[in-house]
């Protein structure tokens, strides 16, 4: 049985190393072959240096790729998972977020047959903000989207080698791997694990980030925000109708006075910001449309140690 491990590195200099030492301490004690597929993304530190440190330490069983450029956390895990060439693959993170020791609780789960192993993290330890934000997050997201996302799961999980080709044959060049995860389905079992605090470096997630990441999640599998644009309108229209109604009864009956400015001037101002945001929506999935339609690789390689033989796929 052969294990690869995928970890995605950006600006990670200073934990690459002691990570590489700690996954092979535990991977060492195992009985499978393995292999560490590490992926600079565009790192602008000295990660690609620790890289080529490392695959000439361990030969064989290190393979590399540096992009030319950021391309993003999904970028990394993508080429990481093409570059895999396991029986099973395991996605961490290079930062020791993610605990060594449980790939040896997966690799069991595995071995029942479970084709997708995922550890879930509680959120002790979390800012409370950050964790009240996600939870309702995911209530909500789960009420709209086709796939199930659960709160406290992210990448960090076993992979059996149909679902990894599962997941390399989606095309997609917006990738929300969270849901691309829940999608392709396969055998699925989750366990929990306590969060461990980074072990060096600093996080790349901003608040902004954060954002935009939710907004894929809520966008990426299907159109029924746009559908939910639709109902809105019909609501306001039908409400408006019905104001309008209103409106003629009381002058027929009352007689014309000029009140309502404050009325007009929210009227205004909420319908503006609805529009607003449900062309913004629009907008976004046209632009989707857009992204997909040129077609353009995912990430490109800069340097890798990787034999183009091995190393291919639709993009490549
Ligand atoms: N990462 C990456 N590209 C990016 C941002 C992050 O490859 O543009 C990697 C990073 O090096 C780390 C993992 O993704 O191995 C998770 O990043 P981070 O620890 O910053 O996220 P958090 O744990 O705070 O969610
Ligand atoms: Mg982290």
């Amino acid at each position: 049985m052969r294990l690869s491990v995928v970890v995605p590195c950006y600006n990670e200099e200073s934990g690459v190393e002691l990570f590489d030492a700690k996954i092979r301490e535990t991977l060492d004690l195992l009985p499978v072959e393995y292999e560490l597929c590490y992926v600079d993304d565009g790192s602008s530190d000295a990660t690609l240096e620790r890289l080529r440190g490392l695959a000439e330490k361990h030969v064989g069983s290190t393979r590399y790729v540096s992009f030319s450029r950021n391309f993003g956390k999904e970028a990394g895990m993508l080429a990481g998972l093409r570059e895999a060439t396991g029986d099973a693959v395991v996605l961490m993170d290079a930062d020791l977020q993610h605990p060594p020791e449980l790939i040896v609780r997966m690799l069991e789960l595995f071995s029942r047959g479970h084709d997708q192993v995922i550890a879930r993290r509680t959120r002790e330890g979390d800012k409370f903000v950050r964790s009240t934000v996600s939870r309702l997050y995911y209530r909500m997201v789960n009420k709209w989207v086709d796939v199930e996302l659960t709160d406290g799961v992210g990448d960090f999980r076993l992979l059996s080698r149909r679902a990894v080709d599962a997941l390399l044959s989606m095309p997609e060049y917006n990738r929300f791997s969270k849901g691309l995860f829940s999608w392709i389905g396969f055998d699925t079992v989750t366990f929990d694990y306590r969060n461990a605090a980074r072990a060096a470096g600093e996080t790349k997630w901003r608040f902004g980030a954060l954002l935009n990441y939710g907004i894929d999640g809520l966008i990426s599998f299907n159109n029924r925000p746009l559908r939910m644009g639709i109902h809105l309108g019909l609501a306001l229209a039908g409400l408006a109708g019905l104001y309008a109604a209103w409106v003629t009864v009381a002058a027929v009956v009352g007689g014309v006075t000029a009140p309502g400015y404050v009325t007009l001037i929210v009227a205004i101002v909420g319908l503006g910001g609805l529009q607003m945001m449900m062309l913004g929506l629009m907008g976004e999935y046209i632009g989707r449309i857009y992204y997909e339609s040129k077609r353009r690789p995912h990430f490109l390689v800069k340097e890798t140690n990787v034999p183009p033989s091995t190393f291919s796929g639709p993009d490549s």
